[in-house]
């Protein structure tokens, strides 16, 4: 515990001075977040160091147009998002060429979050999300491959695979991703742990600046799922068996979705991961147009899931 948090205060201290006041916000974020993703700090103090963090008074879209950040990485961020207090980019570009062709680029990440109504609180969990996004997005292992005329650049974070399409001789980008719904359940669950991390260090800081911001956080709301709320209350029960939790955490970052895929398959049931990830699609969808009978028939389903991956686990004689 000690060691994370002298390491995120060296971290933090390369950017910003200690008398800024958002320098206790920032060494809490870093301090849970290398709690957190622990046995990545090469990786999480790399990101930050590479990451344009912006915060500032305004909201999301207008911070977007004050910076006149590239607007063909801001067509990534979906419409809704931009509503909310923070938002990142993990930094993936595509330039066409004369002669039909895109190429690749990776410029800096970068997290936007808006400091109109601070509330530290709702600050720090959408800050940490954000970066959860990243840090589990930071193995960058974009791939291209050409299927009947056709070129896919294919681009993974976390769980969730964006997939980028694009047709010879014209270089407009379709774009497609697998698995979003999910990641993002995923992530605000790991969020809340990230959460959890930071205030269980109130009470072995002696620093009273930091003391202080971790007293100033609100326990109850901190110790709640933020954000895609229905989604996480239909995964929570599985999250619960250690089985799953592990087979998540230790895939999130590295190896091959398909691994996941398999060896939950191997206990639910063959296309129980593609069923899995589909109900978190269908729900979020539902959530969007506000069609609550939809999202319940939704989580009725999930619910059989739940039991048929509970009766493997029996079965198998884990957890
Ligand atoms: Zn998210």
């Amino acid at each position: 515990m000690v060691d994370y948090y002298l390491y995120a205060k060296k971290l933090i201290s390369k950017k910003m001075s200690e008398d800024d006041y958002l320098y206790p916000f920032f060494v809490c974020a870093f301090y849970g977040l290398l709690s957190k993703y622990r046995g990545n700090g090469a990786l999480i103090s790399n990101l930050f160091r590479k990451t344009d963090f912006i915060l500032e008074k305004g909201t999301i879209p207008e911070i977007i147009q004050r910076h006149n950040l590239d607007l063909d990485i801001m067509e990534s961020i979906p419409d809704g998002v931009l509503q909310t207090l923070a938002t990142s980019n993990q930094g993936h570009g595509f330039i066409p060429t004369e002669d039909g062709d895109m190429l690749y680029v990776k410029e800096n990440p970068f997290v936007i979050c808006s400091l109109s109504q601070y509330n530290p609180s709702r600050l720090l969990n959408a800050f940490c999300h954000e970066m959860g996004h990243l840090i589990k997005g930071e193995r960058d292992d974009h791939s291209f491959h050409n299927e009947d005329g056709t070129t896919f650049i294919i681009i993974r974070t976390g769980l969730s695979h964006y997939i980028y399409s694009y047709q010879y001789p014209s270089t407009e980008l379709n774009l497609t991703s697998s698995c979003g719904a999910l990641d993002e359940a995923v992530n605000c669950i790991q969020t809340t742990d990230v959460m959890q991390e930071i205030l269980a260090l109130g009470e072995y800081v002696d620093d009273p600046k930091i003391k202080g911001f971790i007293d100033s956080l609100d326990k109850d709301f901190l110790q709640k799922d933020a954000g895609y709320g229905d989604l996480v209350d239909m995964i929570r029960p599985l999250w619960e068996s250690e089985t799953f939790r592990n087979m998540i955490e230790n895939h999130v970052m590295y190896d091959e979705i398909d691994d996941v895929v398999a060896e939950f398959d191997s206990i639910a049931g063959e296309g129980s991961f593609e069923a899995m990830a589909s109900y978190m699609d269908q729900a979020l969808e539902a959530v969007e147009q506000e069609d609550e009978q939809r999202l319940d028939e939704i989580a009725q389903q999930f619910a059989k899931l739940i039991l048929a991956y509970r009766k493997g686990i029996k079965t198998m004689g884990k957890d």
